[in-house]
């Protein structure tokens, strides 16, 4: 028999049927987990057991990061006196032109390591590019592979600027590709992007869907980000993106799309009907200067909201657990009020509801028996967690980066005492610095880097 994982922790926040537990564990082999209890009576049940964690600190699940970009991945820290369209105009379209399928993989275990060393096991990706011909995106499979980080991977184009129009079947080739690619994984799953239903064509909008109808593919796009968007959409077609979407058969099929800031009641309404998802993504909503999610009204509606973290060039990192806290306090701030969210209701968005939000709720994003092991270990012997009083309130407010002692993935340990299991942090991030200064050279991008 597979070797049984027991980790123990001062809390136990399963996410799921079994609730909070004092002094609890979770076991698991083989990458599914066993059982969820009283250390106890959980270490009495395994006695051969590897026991990981003490009495102290907080346990729960991995988190999930509900929508990014790591096509973003080389591109931090640029333009943050632009708005949305402008930074995309200026920055990530020129880049989006020369991105190729070894900057993605590195890219992406870059990020991913970030994100894995916040205490998320799952990324939600729309790798955004059009360099057509260089299946770009499907390098971000190959790094998550590598990596050993869960993922949905989406290839999120966009062809309403000249420059980057391309016959429609070139676009439908790589979405092809990369659902190919990821079928040959563990860990990575397949969807659709849609860059933005404005940034498209019609004729890329309608064949997109169409194909995601066909196949039985589901969709990763974007929806009401900003009021531009709106008012654009409306010039162009008399409806706005979201009814747009629905029109052209793209709510058929499962979508998650990040945003839905700027939605009014009917298209709450709609998109609950459609089963659609949506991502908030607090801290790049607050630096693009975009506006705030209608969280209540979504959540009320009963769509799952889950927790993104956006690209890393519009947030300007992946770290999992300043999202976490973002969200809550942007929505205190907002409504002026602090029950207008709890840091119970983040944390459910960041594992279970992030996870239906992909309709992973079946495998992962709590801890239950027969659920995969995505755990994550926040230790207990530094300051922000050492005097628990409320683990779901500190863990929000109080735990960083610096208190995420262990991650396990699929069962698989990748973060040991802080530290990255696996690829060699230094040489990956030596990997990306020639990459970083390519990209910028071929892509323009001179007046907002130093490493032009
Ligand atoms: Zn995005």
């Amino acid at each position: 028999m597979e070797q049984v994982v027991v980790v123990r922790g001062g809390h136990l926040l399963t996410m799921g049927p079994a609730g909070d537990l004092e002094d609890g564990a979770v076991a698991f082999a083989a990458g599914e987990v066993l059982a969820v209890g009283p250390f106890a009576e959980v270490a009495a049940r395994f006695p051969g057991a590897e026991v990981v964690g003490d009495g102290h600190g907080v346990v729960l699940p991995g988190l999930v990061n509900a929508h990014t970009h790591l096509s973003e991945a080389l591109l931090c820290g640029m333009g943050e006196d632009l708005t949305l369209l402008e930074w995309l105009a200026a920055i990530i379209a020129p880049a989006s032109r020369h991105l190729t399928r070894e900057m993605a993989r590195v890219g992406a275990m870059l990020k991913g390591a970030e994100l894995l060393l916040s205490g998320a096991t799952c990324v939600n990706d729309m790798f955004c590019h059009t360099n057509l011909g260089s299946e770009a995106s499907l390098g971000v499979v190959d790094g998550l592979e590598e990596l050993g980080l869960r993922g949905v991977v989406a290839f999120g184009p966009e062809d309403m600027v000249e420059q980057d129009r391309h016959p429609v079947a070139a676009f439908l080739a790589e979405h092809e590709a990369l659902a190919g690619r990821c079928a040959e994984t563990e860990l990575v799953g397949f969807r659709l992007g849609v860059g933005t239903v404005l940034g498209q064509t019609d004729e890329l909008l309608a064949a997109s869907a169409r194909a995601a109808r066909e196949h039985g593919w589901a969709v990763h796009t974007h929806l009401a980000e900003v009021r531009e968007e709106v008012v654009s959409s409306r010039l162009r077609w008399g409806r706005t993106s979201v009814e747009r979407a629905a029109d052209v058969g793209l709510l058929e099929v499962p979508v998650v799309a990040g945003h839905g800031i700027w939605v009014s009641e009917p298209e709450i309404r709609l998109l609950a009907g459609a089963g659609v998802a949506i991502v908030h993504n607090p801290v790049a909503n607050m630096l693009l200067g975009s506006g705030v999610c209608p969280l209540a009204a979504l959540r009320g509606a009963g769509i799952p909201v889950g927790i993104g973290t956006d690209g890393p060039a519009s947030n300007d990192s992946q770290n999992m657990l300043e999202a976490v806290k973002a969200a809550a306090l942007l929505h205190k701030v907002a409504r002026l009020d602090p029950r207008a969210v709890t840091a119970g209701d983040v944390l459910a968005m960041a594992t279970i509801e992030g996870a239906r939000a992909l309709g992973l709720d079946g495998r992962i994003g709590s801890l239950e028996p027969g659920k995969r092991a995505d755990v994550v270990r926040l230790r207990g012997d530094r300051p922000g967690l050492a005097n628990v009083h409320d683990p779901r309130q500190q863990v929000v407010y109080c735990a960083s980066v610096a208190d995420v002692a262990d991650v396990w993935v699929d069962g698989a340990r990748r973060v040991a005492d802080g530290r990255l299991v696996g690829p060699d942090l230094a040489a990956l991030v030596e990997a990306s610095r020639p990459l970083a200064a390519d990209l910028v050279a071929r892509a323009g991008l001179g007046e907002h880097s130093r490493l032009a």
